[in-house]
């Protein structure tokens, strides 16, 4: 119960951290692109670094003033503070603290499952990547290579010992998860002359098959095609019509659900064949 307790406080630290990299790592890939290009092109290139992720405090994104440390305790700054910035009153997005407690609910999870093992910490490493890259992807439409692949090689070290599946599985999982949705894409672009994913959600399926092996990736397809089918009807619904959609957060949900539940997936739907 304490291991439960603590890792949901330690999941709370950890997802005030994941908020930090979502909010920052994109304008930092994007100033190094512009830096590249402009030492490429030998253009001219004044522009100011954004922040670090480790090191610059954080501050309102209204009113700039620097946080104080009793400003960055996950969620008990959020409450104490009813949501509103403390110099300028302006309310804080409720995504924080939503992060903050999302990351701690499933770091005690893993703890439950797992319990003091090197699976909760795999777990917990899976699920803080999956967040960081919904989260970017939502806001960018973009999946950043260093996320995924390092997912990826992630899957591929935790193949190496007795709780997770062979190598060899995971090594043909990667595979199979780039490869297939790399000629989904291909053909749709073939058929209809559009682009429906990008390059990036080939990459995080690619992760997904390093984690869970090559058969549950048809589960992982599934879910993130009916998740994110059901998200498309909603919002048709509620008269939202952006026809751009990221594919990201449905399939980080389908790899997700398909580690925890993957087994009794498999079981219930195809034990008949
Ligand atoms: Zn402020």
């Amino acid at each position: 119960m304490l291991f439960i307790v603590s890792a949901f406080v330690l999941g709370l630290v950890i997802g005030s951290f994941l908020n930090v990299v979502i909010l920052r790592l994109p304008p930092l890939m994007e100033y190094t692109w512009k830096k590249d290009y402009a030492e490429f092109t030998e253009a001219k290139f004044e522009e100011p670094a954004p922040p670090g992720i480790g090191l610059d405090r954080s501050h309102c994104p209204k009113c700039k003033n620097k946080l104080r440390w009793y400003h960055n305790i996950p969620l008990i700054s959020y409450i104490s503070l009813r949501g509103k910035c403390s110099f300028c009153g302006q309310p804080i997005s409720i995504r924080y603290p939503f992060i903050e407690l999302l990351t701690g609910v499933l770091s005690a999870l893993m703890a439950y499952l797992y319990g003091v093992e090197l699976q909760f910490v795999a777990a917990v490493i899976l699920v803080c990547f999956l967040i960081t890259i919904t989260w970017i992807d939502i806001d960018t439409f973009l999946i950043p290579d260093q996320i995924s692949l390092s997912l990826l090689w992630f899957g591929l070290f935790f193949s190496l010992f007795e709780f997770s599946i062979p190598p060899s599985v995971a090594i043909i999982g990667a595979l199979v998860g780039y490869l297939s949705l790399w000629s989904v894409f291909h053909l749709f672009k073939l058929i209809t002359g559009k682009e429906g994913m990008g390059y990036g959600d080939f990459k995080l399926l690619a992760a997904g098959g390093a984690w869970l092996g090559y058969e549950q990736l048809i589960i992982v397809l599934m879910l993130s095609s009916v998740s994110g089918l059901i998200i498309a009807v909603i919002e048709k619904l509620m008269g939202k019509t952006e026809n751009k959609i990221p594919f990201g957060p449905y399939l980080s949900i389908g790899i997700l659900v398909a580690y925890l539940a993957g087994d009794i997936i498999m079981d219930h739907f195809f034990t008949i064949a």
